[in-house]
């Protein structure tokens, strides 16, 4: 359906949520996928049930909020002697806090892993994309792009993967495409997280949504893959959302 045939594809987070919907509908399409999580457990787990899609599938452990993680990631990559094809950066967290209230820990932690990870892992894996049409996807969020109540530091990391995204879709032309995806709330691990933490509940969370409902994460990952494709070829430099009508108005 995307033409992924034996085609590498690294996901950053793709031992959960998004990442992990995203690493079936590659490995579906024949693709051997790389999946980078932190979690050993939920890691192996993940990569078990990709590996019966494609065997050639495995979960690379590592803490994407360090540049050592991020460096010793693409040391295992590298490993495999193969060039990468796609890169998803999925790896992320979210978290509320008015400003008046936010530390410099809070601050570092999601700074950290949304734009320090994303950015040097991209760093560290550029070398293994001399392939023309590669392509890197970067997930970023509505938050990125017109900003949400309750979470000004979220936003502020969200907003530096955007620009991030259109500075290095420059440079990386022609050889790369490099694409951003902004979803609004889509059902994975982090949302029931925010259900949990946060002061509403799911059926308040959709009523902001003129779909009615919030997003799947197979739908997500459909546009993740269908970017990818070399059949989009002539995308780059775009901010995508996926939000169910939530930033139409
Ligand atoms: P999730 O919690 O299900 O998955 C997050 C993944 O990131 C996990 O695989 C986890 O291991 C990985 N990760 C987190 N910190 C890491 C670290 N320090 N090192 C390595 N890996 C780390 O979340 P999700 O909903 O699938 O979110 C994926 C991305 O989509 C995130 O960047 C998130 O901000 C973004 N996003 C999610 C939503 C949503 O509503 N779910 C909306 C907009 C944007």
């Amino acid at each position: 359906m995307y033409m992924m045939r034996n085609k590498q594809i690294v996901i950053s987070g793709g031992t959960s949520g998004i990442g992990l919907a995203t690493a079936e509908l590659f490995a579906q399409d024949g693709a051997e996928v790389l999946l980078i999580g932190r979690n050993k457990a939920k890691g192996l787990s993940a990569a078990q049930k990709i590996q019966q899609l494609s065997p050639g599938s495995v979960f690379i452990q590592a803490d994407l909020s360090t540049m050592q993680g991020c460096h010793n990631a693409a040391q295992s990559i590298k490993r495999r002697g193969r060039e990468i094809d796609v890169l998803v950066n999925a790896a992320g967290i979210y978290a509320e806090g008015r400003l008046g209230t936010v530390t410099e820990i809070e601050y570092d932690e999601l700074m950290n892993i949304n734009v320090k990870g994303t950015i040097f892992l991209t760093q560290e894996l550029l070398s293994l994309m001399s392939k023309l049409d590669a392509s890197i996807i970067n997930i970023a969020s509505d938050a990125g792009v017109n900003g949400n109540y309750g979470c000004p530091v979220y936003c502020a990391s969200k907003g530096a993967v955007v620009a991030f995204t259109r500075g290095l879709a420059l440079d990386c032309a022609p050889l790369i495409r490099v694409n951003c995806i902004c979803p609004g709330d889509v059902a994975t691990p982090l949302v029931e997280k925010q259900l949990v933490s946060g002061n509403y509940t799911l059926a308040e969370m959709t009523k902001a949504y003129p779909l009615a409902r919030i997003g799947k994460a197979e739908e997500i990952a459909h546009m993740i893959c269908a970017i990818a494709s070399p059949l989009n070829g002539f995308m780059t430099g775009s901010i995508i959302t996926i939000d169910g009508g939530l930033t139409a108005g």
